[in-house]
Protein backbone atom coordinates (compact mmCIF):
# COMPACT_ATOMS: atom_id res chain seq x y z
CA UNK A 1 0.00 0.00 0.00
CA UNK A 2 1.17 3.68 -1.04
CA UNK A 3 0.91 6.32 1.17
CA UNK A 4 0.58 9.46 -0.33
CA UNK A 5 1.69 12.26 1.83
CA UNK A 6 0.27 15.78 0.84
CA UNK A 7 2.12 18.78 0.73
CA UNK A 8 1.25 22.44 -0.22
CA UNK A 9 3.73 25.05 -0.90
CA UNK A 10 3.59 28.08 1.21
CA UNK A 11 4.27 30.10 -1.09
CA UNK A 12 1.83 29.46 -3.99
CA UNK A 13 -0.59 27.06 -2.76
CA UNK A 14 0.71 23.82 -5.36
CA UNK A 15 -0.88 21.24 -4.12
CA UNK A 16 -0.39 18.92 -6.96
CA UNK A 17 1.71 15.86 -6.04
CA UNK A 18 3.37 16.26 -9.69
CA UNK A 19 4.24 19.33 -9.07
CA UNK A 20 5.98 18.82 -6.25
CA UNK A 21 9.42 16.97 -6.77
CA UNK A 22 11.14 15.25 -3.62
CA UNK A 23 14.53 15.83 -3.80
CA UNK A 24 18.28 15.50 -1.50
CA UNK A 25 19.16 18.34 0.75
CA UNK A 26 22.91 17.88 0.33
CA UNK A 27 23.92 19.95 3.01
CA UNK A 28 22.04 17.90 5.30
CA UNK A 29 23.45 14.66 5.67
CA UNK A 30 20.85 12.15 8.17
CA UNK A 31 23.05 9.28 8.52
CA UNK A 32 25.50 6.77 6.14
CA UNK A 33 24.17 4.00 4.90
CA UNK A 34 26.10 0.32 5.35
CA UNK A 35 27.60 0.88 2.32
CA UNK A 36 28.83 4.42 2.94
CA UNK A 37 27.08 6.28 1.04
CA UNK A 38 25.01 9.45 2.64
CA UNK A 39 21.64 9.79 3.25
CA UNK A 40 20.63 13.02 2.91
CA UNK A 41 17.57 14.73 4.49
CA UNK A 42 14.42 15.15 1.73
CA UNK A 43 12.89 18.10 1.05
CA UNK A 44 10.50 19.28 -1.64
CA UNK A 45 10.54 21.50 -4.53
CA UNK A 46 7.94 23.35 -5.77
CA UNK A 47 7.78 22.88 -9.83
CA UNK A 48 5.27 25.93 -10.14
CA UNK A 49 7.17 28.63 -8.24
CA UNK A 50 10.34 26.98 -7.01
CA UNK A 51 10.18 27.39 -3.24
CA UNK A 52 12.25 24.73 -1.63
CA UNK A 53 10.49 23.72 1.84
CA UNK A 54 11.41 20.93 4.42
CA UNK A 55 8.62 18.18 4.73
CA UNK A 56 8.89 18.74 8.08
CA UNK A 57 6.12 21.34 8.33
ZN1 LIG B 1 4.98 27.10 -5.11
Amino acid sequence: MNETKRFKCSNCGEENPRKLHEEPDKTQVLYYSMQGAPVYKKRIKCGNCGLVFDKAQ
